[in-house]
């Protein structure tokens, strides 16, 4: 358990059986609900669905939706806090339409609305959001088309709310419904002085990109006075920034915008919701702390904080408690989904080394390597092996270069190398000190694990922002393993690989898996990437998007699941149509080169006709290796 930290990061969802498999509790609150992944993966098996794919568990999804609400409605009555609370998923977290969907179902008894942050969030989410007590939020820049479609919105009977970044949307806004005589709901996004801790901190602070300063705010308050839209400004809005780590970040926040509101309230201007944005954290490395990949702080702690630091503003003010949003996407998305890839190989550290045989006449570098090898079981001192090894290397290379040596006295020196490097890092181990130096072996000496997937398709941040997510076998975690190593994607690319791991004593550059079994597949899954990793991936190598399969727990038996969907990934035909290549025209090219050698020859009809299946076929196919 502890060289994963599955129930660290796992939140009640995952956790390591008795048998070894990763389980999953797709609602923590019922624990009799129990899915064997490995179940889950032999179902996947017989449908004949290839690997690398996504799983998604849409219970976990719904199990988050109700977990926030709950938690804030909980919090406010016992706060005794009098406005309410009516959440918001920012639908960029991941669009899925699957997952949109589920989430709008499972918000239903809650009111839970949605966010839109582009036009084409916002043409979604007009047709998503049908619930008409539920809010529609709507961020990021807009143009004509955009206030327009919010109009309609509002004419639809809709609760959608026109967030304003910067000053001329407002001018915009009020033009546009001036001409349709619609009344908008406004919001207006505070430029917060506050900024968030972690990777995203630049959503605050004076260089923000969004947001009015205090005096656009208050100019952009009395432009609606002027235009006789006071009573359309409903909504207060900061966001900080996502993944805040640090639960300081938050009180702050909190305390600066209820400042905002109470003055605004007080200069006439009635402002009924408080939206504190998104920032809610997931501590993919488990280590409950402020490192970028963690956050100090529990659901239930970041929602006291805002309804008691909202409440405490708001009753020292005199001024009525708003009703709270909160727009948290990674939060209610994050676990939901894992990607599910295979290892196809080892490539070990220094390959499988040559016969080492002493010879006669070999050179003299040749002997010493060999007699250090002969020597370290009986020898204490193993700084003076790791010095000497390490400079007769050197000197080898050097003679190699100068032709003093051959390629194979070469090859014969690596390999004794490696081998007495091997026997230093056992005999270390357990030592009490390791000298600074040495300590590289276990990263110098690991293997490298081949796995079925990009990363720039499935894990994008673990490259593009060093992001940890949790990496773990499905199965045999009660077997003890054994062989370190850092893993490899498929792309012809060598940032395509993860060498960021949570282990028992903190990040490490390696993990512990079990060694590969010729007649037995070995699945890893790579946890916590709904949210942002679903859908950022990008088509490097003409990898494209993943076979996905929907699960739902059955009602009736807890231990049970059933696929509810699979949805296929991309083909390669998909991935070069986007990339304008025109597949049919590519397929009678190549048919037509086959067809000419089999006029000339060449080739036998017959075996010209399988070639040109065997293509088409293959543009048919999935992009990523067939195992
Ligand atoms: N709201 C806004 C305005 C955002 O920019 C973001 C993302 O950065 C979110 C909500 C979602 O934040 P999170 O995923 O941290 O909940």
């Amino acid at each position: 358990e502890n060289i994963y930290r599955v129930k660290r990061w796992g939140d009640g969802y995952f956790e390591i059986g008795q048998n070894g498999n990763l389980h999953i509790t797709p609602d923590p609150s019922n624990t009799d609900m129990r899915i064997d992944f490995k179940a889950v993966i032999d179902e996947i098996k017989q449908e004949g669905i290839q690997f690398p794919l996504v799983v998604r568990f849409h219970d976990i999804l719904r199990s988050q939706v109700a977990l926030l609400n709950k938690t804030f409605q909980n919090t406010l009555k016992e706060a005794e806090y009098n406005g309410g609370y009516m959440g918001v998923y920012p639908i960029k977290v991941n669009q899925m339409r699957e997952v949109v969907e589920e989430i709008v179902d499972a918000g239903a008894p809650f009111n839970y609305g949605l966010e839109a942050g582009s036009k084409a969030e916002l043409l979604t989410v007009m047709a998503l959001n049908t619930n008409t007590e539920s809010l529609t939020i709507l961020n990021g820049y807009k143009d004509e088309e955009f206030m327009r479609l919010a109009l309609l919105s509002r004419k639809l009977g809709r609760k959608t709310i026109v967030v304003i970044e910067k000053f001329s949307e407002l001018v915009l806004l009020v033009r546009i419904a001036e001409e349709l005589g619609v009344a908008p709901i406004v919001g207006i996004r505070s430029k917060m002085t506050v900024k968030g801790r972690g990777k995203w901190a630049s959503s605050g602070g004076d260089r923000a990109k969004f947001g009015l300063t205090i005096s656009e705010m208050i100019n952009a308050a009395r432009y609606l006075e002027e235009h006789g839209m006071a009573d359309c400004l409903k909504l207060l809005h900061f966001h900080i920034g996502s993944q805040l780590t640090d639960i300081r970040a938050v009180k702050e926040s909190i305390a600066e915008g209820a400042m905002i509101y109470s003055e605004l309230h007080r200069m006439g201007f009635k402002l009924e919701y408080v939206d504190v944005g998104g920032g809610l954290g997931i501590d993919y490395d488990g280590s409950q702390s402020t490192n970028d990949s963690s956050r100090n702080y529990s659901m239930q702690e970041y929602v006291a904080d805002i309804v008691y630091g909202m409440k405490q503003v708001c009753d020292l003010e005199d001024v009525p408690h708003p009703i709270l949003v909160s727009e948290s996407g990674r939060a209610i998305t994050a676990h939901h989904s894992c990607v599910v890839t295979q290892v196809v190989g080892e490539i070990k550290a220094h390959g499988a080394g040559i016969a080492t045989k002493l010879v006669d006449g070999e050179h003299v570098l040749v002997s010493d390597m060999r007699e250090l090898i002969e020597i370290i079981d009986n020898q204490n001192n193993l700084q003076e092996i790791f010095n000497d090894a390490s400079q007769f290397k050197e000197q080898a290379l050097h003679a190699f270069k100068l032709r003093v040596i051959s390629l194979e006295e070469l090859a014969k020196i690596e390999t004794l190398y490696w081998q007495i490097m091997g026997k230093v890092q056992l005999r270390i181990k357990d030592a009490e000190f390791v000298p600074e130096e040495m300590q590289e072996l276990d990263y110098a000496l690991s293997s490298q694990y081949l796995c079925n997937f990009s990363v720039f398709q499935s894990a994008a941040d673990t490259w593009a922002i060093d992001q940890i997510l949790p990496v773990v076998p499905l199965t045999r975690m009660n077997e003890k393993p054994t062989i370190n190593c850092s893993l490899v994607d498929i792309t012809c690319d060598s940032d395509g690989k993860l060498d960021q791991f949570i282990s028992e004593y903190g990040i490490s550059n390696i993990v512990p898996m079990h060694d590969l079994k010729p007649d037995e597949d070995y699945y890893l899954g790579l946890f916590l990437t709904g949210a942002y990793q679903d859908v950022m991936g990008d088509m490097h190598n003409l990898f494209g998007r993943l076979n996905e399969v929907h699960i739902f727990s059955h009602d009736d038996d807890p231990k049970d699941f059933y696929i509810e969907e699979m949805v296929h990934g991309s083909s390669v035909e998909d991935v070069l149509s986007i990339m304008q290549y025109h597949p049919s025209s590519m397929a009678k090219s190549v048919k037509k080169m086959i067809d000419e050698h089999v006029a000339q020859g060449q080739m036998q009809p017959r075996e010209g006709v399988k070639w040109t299946d065997f293509y088409e076929d293959c543009l048919k196919g999935y992009t990523y290796l067939k195992t």
